[in-house]
């Protein structure tokens, strides 16, 4: 039952109201017409950190001049000023603390005259925490923002962002619009050699230092994921990307620092441009992109402008990898044989084996058109394990013969980190009863970067066997010195881009012949790759390279060819014997 309604007295209403004031989570301060403080609530106490009795009667001119920076001191100026002239001013300020804190406020003062008297009724609200909820919104935006439209590895845009600025720039330019796609080479390789956080390490500092090259007419440089990379210039004439494709690839001429190791990196280009090759973003899109599958095709490390006639002979779909794991079980990846000569007599003293994929209806394939596909598909064992087989076969088939000879075996990281690698060239070598020095392992510079313990244990034991082991590609940037120390080699092999500037570049010859110094005086030997002109092969014999192979001496041929060029050989040494024999007498 409800009491009868009482009007409460003028003092209740006035405590009431005082509670309210106190209560209050907003700062409240009264000061009279001389701007003395005649009343600050608890909330206010609280903010400022001076008690009432401290403040009251004392002028705010007081406080001011005591503890007031300057810049408040003339907002408070400013506000005294308005008040008089408007009776109610607001705004936001920032404020000091006793304590020294800078805190951000909301304050509105309003003149009363009360009993003829004027006093100013000021309210101050905290809006610190406010404002840093703002702060952390717009932080939030600015973070989805990114993670919607840059990559998280490189920082710069990526492919929505590249795609959005294209089109964009297709339909505003009047001059000539380049796209151009980028794929950092041997991707899969990288990451299962180095790692993926090396790898993206490595990929951050390419593209920082793309990114400083600060190409002129670069309107985008954006990274789609992975190993993938895009760009787009508007130029006068296309053909002033020339410059800039030139820098960028000087640029992967100089090795990269990575935790410690250096690094090479290659990449493949390809290109194209508006209106010559169309003027639709996704026909310049895919353009582009076929250049780069074909610049990867050609062996990568290398730029392609689109042309029509570009013969893409491999396509990276899903049925690849069928076709891939179809032509493992039905034997249709051999090897063929490049001699290794001794370049003094030119005699034939081993040769590598080289994998090559009878495809049912593309023809003979090279490494380049599937070996990254056969290790992105983890299938790199079973390559070497079918290879292995081969070379086992063949080299019991010389024996039957009596041909000496050695087979040199290419083999990756991935096949070294199966622990029954052992297993398998033991049960090859016994089972076709070879002896362990008529086979070579060739092991590139990037197998080394990862698996340490694995690889040197696989290798120690290897050794024992009688196999020899070979560094391949020496001088590509692997850390190739360490290398050389820590594992039992016995064989370096020089890479061909050494081999191939040998006639011309003087300083590339000095490197070659420290790099032979260097094998003499660890005992081991050096074979010079890709040798194709006489003077090259001239030129090694004069700085003292004893072995070496190319396209000069031989490419690389089938195991028949090879048979017969053994045979040949043997033969015409023994007419050679005959001769010299018969002359004796
Ligand atoms: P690699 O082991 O350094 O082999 C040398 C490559 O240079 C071969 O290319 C060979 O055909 C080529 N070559 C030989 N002489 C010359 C020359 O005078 N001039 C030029 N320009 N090139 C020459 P290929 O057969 O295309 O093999 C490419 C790479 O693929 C090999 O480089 C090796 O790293 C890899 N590879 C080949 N077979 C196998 C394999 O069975 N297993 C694995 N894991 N990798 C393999
Ligand atoms: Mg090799
Ligand atoms: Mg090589």
């Amino acid at each position: 039952m409800m009491t009868t309604f009482q009007p409460i007295s003028k003092t209740t209403q006035h405590m009431l109201l005082a509670k309210l004031c106190e209560d209050l989570e907003d700062a409240i301060l009264i000061l009279d017409a001389d701007l003395r403080y005649v009343f600050v609530n608890r909330a206010h106490e609280i903010l400022i950190g001076y008690s009432q009795e401290f403040l009251l009667g004392r002028p705010l001119g007081i406080y001011d001049n005591e503890f007031l920076p300057e810049h408040e001191l003339q907002l408070l100026n400013s506000a005294i000023q308005n008040l008089n002239e408007n009776e109610v001013y607001q705004s936001s300020i920032v404020m000091s603390t006793r304590y020294e804190q800078n805190i951000n406020c909301q304050l509105m003062f309003s003149k009363s005259i009360i009993a003829g008297d004027a006093y100013y009724v000021g309210i101050i609200r905290d809006e610190t925490d406010v404002i840093k909820q703002e702060a952390q919104l717009t932080q939030q935006k600015d973070q989805l923002n990114k993670l919607n439209n840059y990559n998280q590895i490189t920082g710069l845009p990526n492919r929505k962002v590249f795609l959005a600025q294209a089109s964009q720039l297709l339909n505003e330019s009047h001059q000539q619009v380049v796209i151009i796609r980028l794929n950092i080479d041997r991707y899969r390789i990288l990451i299962s050699t180095l790692g993926l956080e090396s790898t993206n390490n490595l990929i951050k500092q390419f593209s920082d230092e793309l990114s400083a090259l600060e190409l002129e007419q670069l309107h985008c440089f954006a990274h789609f994921g992975g190993d993938d990379f895009g760009l787009l210039f508007e130029f006068a004439d296309a053909n002033f990307a020339h410059n800039a494709l030139d820098l960028i690839m000087q640029l992967c001429e100089c090795p990269f620092l990575v935790d410690g190791n250096l690094l090479c990196l290659h990449i493949s280009v390809g290109v194209s441009y508006a209106p010559c090759h169309g003027n639709h973003l996704k026909d310049l899109m895919s353009k582009a992109e076929k250049a780069l599958l074909y610049a990867k095709q050609q062996g990568g490390d290398d730029v392609y402008w689109y042309r029509p006639d570009l013969n893409i002979t491999t396509d990276y779909s899903l049925g690849f990898e069928a076709e891939l794991r179809l032509g493992l079980i039905k034997g249709q990846f051999i090897p063929y044989y490049q001699p290794k000569i001794e370049l003094t007599t030119g005699r034939i003293i081993g040769f590598e084996a080289l994998v090559r994929w009878q495809h049912p209806t593309k023809g003979l394939l090279a490494p380049t058109f599937f070996i990254d596909a056969i290790a992105k598909y983890k299938l790199s064992f079973e390559l070497f394990h079918k290879m292995a087989s081969q070379i086992a076969e063949q080299l019991q088939h010389w024996q039957k013969l009596e041909l000496p000879q050695h087979i040199c075996i290419n083999a990756d990281a991935a096949e070294f980190s199966q622990p029954n690698f052992f297993k398998v060239i033991k049960t090859l070598l016994d089972t076709h009863q070879i002896s362990g020095h008529r086979l070579q392992i060739e092991i590139t510079e990037s197998s080394l970067m990862l698996r340490h313990a694995e690889v040197k244990s696989q290798l120690k034991a290897i050794k024992e066997l009688g196999v020899c082991l070979a560094l391949d590609d020496f001088g590509t940037g692997y850390a190739s010195l360490s290398y050389l120390q820590e594992y039992p080699f016995d064989f370096i092999k020089i890479d061909q881009s050494f081999t191939s500037k040998i006639v011309v570049d003087s300083t590339q010859k000095a490197i070659v012949k420290a790099i032979l110094d260097l094998a003499k005086a660890l005992n081991m030997k050096a074979v010079a790759e890709g040798i194709e002109t006489q003077d090259q092969r001239d030129i090694l014999v004069d700085i003292g390279c004893n072995y070496g192979q190319g396209f000069w001496f031989s490419h690389p041929v089938t195991a028949e060819k090879a048979t017969k060029m053994l045979l040949d050989q043997r033969a015409a040494h023994q007419h050679y014997e005959k001769f010299l024999n018969d002359s004796k007498f």
